[in-house]
């Protein structure tokens, strides 16, 4: 029995190897809301040999993370269709004030969008809408991974109608992960998944990312799910979780 099924907005947390990606398939499909990867997206781009890949691609073989202002317009884009600072130009001041706080001048350096809103916060354009497949739901896999990048988030993305339902922490020890990645590596071929670049990715969680768990657990969005078992024992307890979310 498929039981009812839920629109959700949702955050994937965990380290690389902690399943995010089964997960986010299995979500995406039951919930028929699309499952947004910024390791994908910027998979993507590089395989293209964009500009923004060019830029972002020895960020990636390297393990280290991508600087926060590519990865934003790689979301933006996909939720919006709009480069981060058009999105940042339709929400009101308070919160571009909050978002000029976490990201810095990026999307002043960039040269911004060019208008939209005065300084009161009053839009002199349409503001930027959700596209339509994300209208009923989505889930970030891999974003947030920094500070900046949650702050900016919800600053920007949140207050133009994406605000987020739950962030669903998968918890894995490490030595799980180090096995899930090394596994992977034999069986599909990524850009950064020797043992060493896993490592380092490890650590990079662990400094960059991490912290976010406190910053959701603070606005009582942050759900730790045991990501340890097979898929399907995850993905029950998962969507327990989003069951109990989407009934309060
Ligand atoms: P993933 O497939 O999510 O493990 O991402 C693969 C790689 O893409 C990461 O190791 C980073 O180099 C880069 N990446 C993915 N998402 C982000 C993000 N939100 N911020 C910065 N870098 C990212």
């Amino acid at each position: 029995m498929r039981g009812r099924v839920y629109s959700v907005r949702v955050v994937l947390l965990g380290p690389p190897g902690s399943g995010k990606g089964t997960q986010a398939a299995r979500i995406s499909a039951r919930h028929g809301v699309p499952a947004i990867s910024t390791g994908r997206l910027l998979d993507t781009e590089i395989a293209a040999g964009s500009p923004l890949g060019r830029r972002a691609e020895s960020f990636v073989r390297a393990g280290e993370l991508v600087p926060d202002d590519l990865v934003l317009d790689l979301v933006a884009d996909r939720l919006y269709g709009a480069t981060a600072s058009a999105v940042v130009d339709h929400v009101p001041a308070t919160a571009r004030a909050s978002h000029d706080a976490a990201v810095g001048a990026s999307s002043v350096a960039r040269g911004g969008s060019g208008g939209g809103a005065s300084s009161t916060g009053t839009l002199t354009a349409p503001p930027a809408t959700p596209t339509a497949d994300v209208c009923q739901g989505f889930l970030l896999d891999g974003f947030p991974r920094t500070l900046a990048q949650a702050e900016a988030f919800d600053a920007r993305f949140a207050c133009a109608g994406c605000a987020l339902d739950v962030v669903l922490d998968l918890d894995v020890d490490e030595d799980t992960v180090l096995e899930r990645i090394s596994h992977r590596s034999r069986s599909e071929a990524r850009l950064d998944d020797d043992a060493e670049t896993a490592r380092r990715r490890l650590k990079v969680f662990a400094e960059q990312t991490a912290p976010l768990r406190a910053y959701y657990a603070a606005s009582g969005l942050l759900r730790t799910v045991d990501g340890s078992g097979s898929p399907d024992e995850v993905a029950a307890r998962l969507e327990a979780v989003l069951a109990e979310v989407a009934g309060r």
